[in-house]
């Protein structure tokens, strides 16, 4: 069947032509665009000018069924349907030197200081190795939060500035948050994040799992109670089925930042069986408006007297 839906993009100057993931040369790569949305496919769909010299041609037929689905299941559907790959795209991974250098490297790091300031350097340390909490000097004293999976591969790394003395995020003048690759300019690269923490699940299979949004949180809970492995999701899309497969066999407990909680609690009936789920109320029953308004998330609430207590006598 011919692909009427997917052109190869028409030339109109340079901003048309890129660098081909094939022979990686500049200006010689067209891509595939959807005719129906004006889209590209993925990048690395297209078709190499070096004919001889490098010859590369993916089609938008291969790419759809390298995903599990027919061209001609994608050319019946309407206007905005966007294909749903069955089979991911293989995530492109990052050299474990980057991440060992990163992690020697803690001379100027705010969020370790941070970290060091709650307890002491000995805490922070700890965390650092446990966390695989790593430098960059992108920015000043800029952190960088690896996600390692589950086979101790690394999927990327979330680049991020703190305040040393406050433990904040530093937002002003801009958002102070990238990625590695994107620091790196790793081109082509097809980031598929895993869990942060996801690593540490082998370390502690006795353990039960517990889930909050950011990566801080995750660390801080992870010393005021260890009686679980704490993983970061970064966004409750990340809450699929597809991430969670790793947490198979597990008891997980999600703990939502505050006015989270249905948005987080729909998710589980989503989520295969092959893992147990709750979701925390602790903080929706305990809040004060006040902390309500701002936002509040479990590392906020951790360092608040008679917490502890209350969680621990609720464990699943
Ligand atoms: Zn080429």
């Amino acid at each position: 069947m011919k692909d009427y839906r997917y052109i190869l993009e028409p030339y109109n100057g340079m901003k048309t032509r890129y660098r081909c993931p094939n022979c990686e040369k500049n200006g010689v790569f067209t891509r595939y665009l959807d005719q129906r949305t004006g889209e590209y496919l993925d990048d690395k769909t297209g078709k190499c000018s070096r004919a001889i010299k490098c010859g590369y041609h993916f089609s938008p037929k291969q790419y759809f069924s390298e995903g599990g689905i027919s061209i001609s299941e994608v050319q019946k559907k309407p206007l905005i349907w966007k294909p749903k790959l069955k089979v991911k795209l293989e995530p492109n991974y990052i050299d474990k030197i980057v991440l060992e250098e990163s992690i020697d490297n803690r001379l100027s790091n705010n969020f370790l200081l941070y970290l060091s300031h709650i307890w002491n350097d000995e805490v922070a340390v700890h965390l650092a190795n446990e966390y695989n909490i790593g430098t960059s000097n992108h920015w000043s004293g800029a952190t960088i939060f690896w996600q390692v999976d589950n086979f101790g591969k690394i999927r990327s790394g979330k680049v991020m500035l703190y305040n040393p003395v406050t433990g904040k995020r530093i937002k002003q003048p801009y958002n102070h948050i990238n990625w590695i690759h994107k620091v790196l300019k790793l081109d082509n690269f097809h980031l598929q994040q895993c869990f942060f923490g996801e690593h540490l699940l082998h370390k502690h299979k006795e353990k039960p799992v517990a889930i909050v949004e950011s990566e801080k949180t995750a660390i801080i809970a992870s010393v005021f109670l260890p009686e679980f492995v704490w993983l970061a999701c970064g966004s409750v899309h990340n809450l699929n089925n597809e991430k969670t497969m790793v947490l198979k066999g597990r008891s997980v407990v999600l703990f939502p930042d505050l006015g989270c909680f249905d948005l987080w609690n729909d998710k589980i009936h989503k989520l295969s069986k092959l893992a147990t789920y709750r979701t925390s109320t602790l903080l929706e029953e305990k809040a004060t408006d006040n902390e309500r308004k701002q936002g509040f998330d479990i590392a906020d609430y951790l360092t608040k007297p008679n917490i502890i207590n209350y969680i621990t006598t609720n464990l699943p």
